[in-house]
């Protein structure tokens, strides 16, 4: 480490100074950092910050994490809750928009916030932690909604929760003869990968099918404890997806999806969904548009294995759902 450089942090840092202290925020960046802080949550834990080059101004971890005065910048496209969880929330903590899954929130609590976070309205360190009776109101609606197949837990990040806690809510959602499969959203495994122990990988083992979606935009977030962390996951039975969301400046170009998505197969992940971004406030500075999307999936076609292959898409407006965006292909193409 050159003189100088202050050393790595060895707790997460929630507010500027902390990110100014640890050499991550320039000292002239702190007052529109201030500002943004009184906005939208913090979080850059010990992991992801010894991912970040302190010395790159364009680094692809840092730009995911580290505040920016853009933020405070809403397009006129922009909106509040872009995939329209509300309407569609029969009881608190539940989003139930497709017939045969939904969605339980136990918490909207994270191990990072994430600066182009579709949810970013609504996660934060203080909120959304379901009461015991808001529980149980959500875990009943999954026990009289036969339809739903499939209970999907996302927030916030579910593996924030202790492993008695996740257990318990995963045993009594496994217990409903009805529900095929469990599925959990999660950022820890390469956020906070400590937090990926032994006692939570027993706690996911409930004798259903459990499917755990990471979510990893670079190829530099699968670290190797990251990646111990994942096999430790994938020892205990889970079945390891991918999901990245297409962000200008960090992983928009072929090699650095190509990078993004070996490094998920390494770890025993297989890419799932590359997701347009959603558009919510103070995003714009990381959208792609999707015919530049489309370009970089039809340069990686022949260039990597159908198997880090994942589909691209869009939630549609207004809660209408994700449609694939392609690219399409015709069988006479060259
Ligand atoms: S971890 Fe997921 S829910 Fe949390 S801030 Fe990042 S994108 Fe949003």
């Amino acid at each position: 480490m050159p003189d100088g450089t202050p050393p790595l942090p060895n707790r997460t840092l929630k507010t500027p100074q902390a990110l100014h202290a640890a050499g991550l925020l320039p000292a002239e960046a702190l007052p529109g950092a201030e500002v943004v802080a009184r906005r939208y949550s913090i979080s850059v834990t010990p992991a992801v910050a010894a991912l970040i080059d302190p010395a790159d101004p364009a680094d692809p971890i840092a730009r995911q994490y580290i505040p920016d005065p853009a933020e405070l910048v809403t397009a006129p496209h922009e909106l509040a809750d872009p995939t329209a969880d509300a309407p569609f929330t029969p009881v608190t903590g539940v989003v139930h928009r497709y017939p045969d899954r939904a969605l339980l929130k136990p918490l909207l609590a994270c191990p990072v916030y994430c600066r182009f976070c579709f949810r970013r309205e609504a996660v934060g360190p203080d909120g959304g932690l379901l009461s015991e009776a808001e529980l149980d109101a959500a875990l009943a609606w999954f026990a009289r909604t036969p339809a739903v197949r499939e209970a999907i837990l996302t927030g916030g990040d579910p593996l924030m929760l202790s492993p008695r806690r996740l257990g318990e809510i995963l045993r009594r959602l496994a217990a409903l003869p009805h529900l095929d499969l469990l599925r959990i959203h999660s950022r820890v495994p390469v956020a906070a990968p400590g937090l990926v122990t032994e006692a939570l990988a027993a706690a996911l083992e409930t004798g259903k099918p459990l499917y755990l979606c990471v979510h990893a935009n670079h190829a530099r977030e699968f670290s190797p404890a990251a990646v111990e962390a994942l096999g430790r996951l994938h020892r205990a039975g889970v079945v390891l997806l991918g999901q990245s969301v297409l962000l200008r400046g960090v992983n928009d170009s072929v090699d650095a999806l190509e990078g993004l998505f070996r490094s998920m197969l390494r770890a025993r992940v297989k890419p799932y969904y590359l997701h347009q971004l959603d558009p919510a406030p103070g995003t714009a500075r990381f959208a792609v548009p999707v015919e530049e999307g489309r370009a970089l999936l039809r340069a990686l076609r022949g260039r990597v294995t159908g198997l880090a292959w994942p589909t691209y898409v869009q939630e549609r407006p207004a809660g209408g759902g994700k449609v694939p965006l392609g690219p399409e292909y015709s069988p006479n193409e060259g």
